[in-house]
């Protein structure tokens, strides 16, 4: 699967496939780092949920397993962590990782996940109930 631009969309918007309970549905959400979109989060059978956003992996339409409410901002954050890994995300499939990936990709989160505590948001809008 991968993502398609399309003319109509504003420039950093992008046509994400994602995975869910269903197959794949196409949402649009926003690339914030190479190979990883933000998008709303989605109900199991693909509509979309009123409150929150998914990270998701664009090469495979895969969520990224972020706890709880993260706004685009912390997942901006993340994504941009996990792209600068040595790993080839344009190709990586998942649980094709060895365990050294494993390990780099858990320690990321984890960090990730220490510093949420401390994220000041900016706005109000801005915790996780923005979509479009
Ligand atoms: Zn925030």
């Amino acid at each position: 699967m991968t993502s398609t631009d399309t003319p109509d969309l504003p420039q950093d918007q992008i046509l994400v496939w994602v995975s869910c309970g269903e197959g794949t549905v196409s949402v649009t959400g926003r690339l914030v780092a190479r190979h990883f979109a933000v998008t709303p989060k989605l109900t199991a059978d693909g509509t979309i949920r009123p409150f929150g956003l998914n990270l998701i992996h664009v090469p495979t339409g895969l969520r990224i397993p972020a706890l709880g409410f993260p706004c685009r901002d912390q997942l901006r954050e993340l994504a941009e962590k996990l792209a600068m890994l040595p790993i080839d995300w344009a190709a990586a499939e998942p649980g094709t990782f060895g365990p050294n990936k494993r390990q780099l990709i858990d320690q990321t989160m984890d960090s990730w996940e220490r510093g949420r505590r401390h994220h000041v948001c900016k706005t109000e809008a801005d915790k996780g109930g923005e979509q479009r």
